[in-house]
């Protein structure tokens, strides 16, 4: 036995954000604006309602929330949307929490249609990595999909991100049968050559979108693996990044493809995120409605981080075991993903 107590054994232990599951929150996605400049099918209406501006949180109570978060042991910040970077000032935010001493990263998910303005901008004010949304290489068919993106514009977000150093930055593709199912292969090979990784996503039921039907338009990961497999040597991995995506290794590529398979393979398990909503909701499940109003604290208790932090830790209680998604019925959720934080 030794002698003396060490320094470190004497240190109060790191906080941590436990559920009633034993799952270890530690990763959250805060949505910093419900707008956008695109309109995908598969995630908004065409004719959407925003929300009205004072019911948005302002930049800086995003980043009390964020702070709380970091303090109570969160590592990860994604910033989402809607569009993050439509969000006017948004770069005020990303420093703030690009300063957050005890974040191990943060990271953004954009449309692309805004890097070639901010891309060296996120990188210098600590931003580690992108997600860059991609379903098409083909001009038409994008805009087809985006309703309103421009590929080109995008093409040129993504090299911008290249040329400002960000590694690893991936590629994220929702598939739909008969609008670009037929375009995995090509997915991947522009990933490969451009040394990114890439995510083949799901369609989640989330709002009544109007465009097509979900169960029809279904596409299942293990469809995506089959299509791939007469041209891609993949090579399965337990690579993680945190987040629900399944990794493979292209052979001969430094390239990784990840499945985000929330009908196939249930990633409800080891769940370790939350995410705010721009309004402030605090959304324990994508799938389900449990939820908080954090907004209601931050102005019911302006500048009391105790009691934000008070709330969030309460939270953890009621976080649910998992989704059920069914794409057969009408959505049980009627928040788009746009609200949501994606
Ligand atoms: N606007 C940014 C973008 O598109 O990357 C960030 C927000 S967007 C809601 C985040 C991610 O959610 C995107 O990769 C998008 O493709 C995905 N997404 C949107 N609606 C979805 C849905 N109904 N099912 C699955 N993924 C969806
Ligand atoms: Fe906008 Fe992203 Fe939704 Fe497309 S997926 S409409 S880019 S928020």
């Amino acid at each position: 036995m030794p002698s003396e107590v060490s320094a470190d054994s004497l240190q109060t232990p790191a906080p941590k954000l436990i559920d009633r599951f034993g799952r270890h929150i530690d990763y959250i996605r805060l949505s910093v604006t419900d707008r956008c400049d695109f309109r995908c099918v598969y995630c908004m209406a065409e004719d959407m309602n925003f929300l009205p501006r004072a019911k948005v949180l302002t930049l800086e109570e995003m980043a009390a929330v964020g702070r709380a978060f970091a303090e109570l042991g969160v590592r990860k910040i994604r910033l989402t949307g809607g569009e993050p970077l439509v969000r006017r000032d948004v770069m005020t935010l990303v420093r703030e929490l690009g300063a957050l001493a005890q974040l191990r990263e943060l990271v953004i998910t954009t449309n692309g249609s805004q890097l070639e303005r901010y891309a060296a901008e996120l990188k210098a004010a600590g931003v580690r990595r992108l997600n860059i949304s991609l379903d098409s290489l083909r001009p038409e068919r994008f805009r087809r999909i985006t309703r309103t993106g421009d590929l080109e514009v995008v093409l040129r977000g993504i090299r911008a991100a290249q040329a400002a150093g960000f590694e690893r930055t991936k590629l994220n593709a929702v598939v739909l049968k008969h609008r670009n199912h037929d375009e995995v292969v090509d997915l991947v090979r522009f990933a490969c050559d451009e040394g990114l990784d890439l995510s083949f996503i799901e369609e989640m039921p989330l709002g009544v979108i109007g465009d097509h039907d979900r169960a029809e338009a279904y596409y299942s990961s293990d469809d995506i693996r089959r299509d791939l497999a007469g041209h891609f040597d993949l090579i399965p991995t337990t690579e993680q990044t945190g987040g629900p995506s399944k990794y493979y290794r292209v052979g001969g590529s430094a390239s990784r493809i990840g499945f985000i398979s929330p009908h196939s393979h249930n990633f409800c398990g080891d769940c370790n995120r939350v995410r705010v909503s721009a309004e402030g909701q605090l959304l324990l499940c994508l799938g389900q409605e449990h939820s908080v109003d954090l907004r209601h604290v931050l102005r019911a208790h302006p500048g009391d981080p105790e009691r934000l932090k008070q709330a969030i830790v309460e939270a953890m209680h009621i976080k649910p075991k998992g989704h059920d998604f069914n794409l057969k019925a009408q959505p049980v959720i009627l928040r788009h993903m746009n609200m949501t934080g994606g």
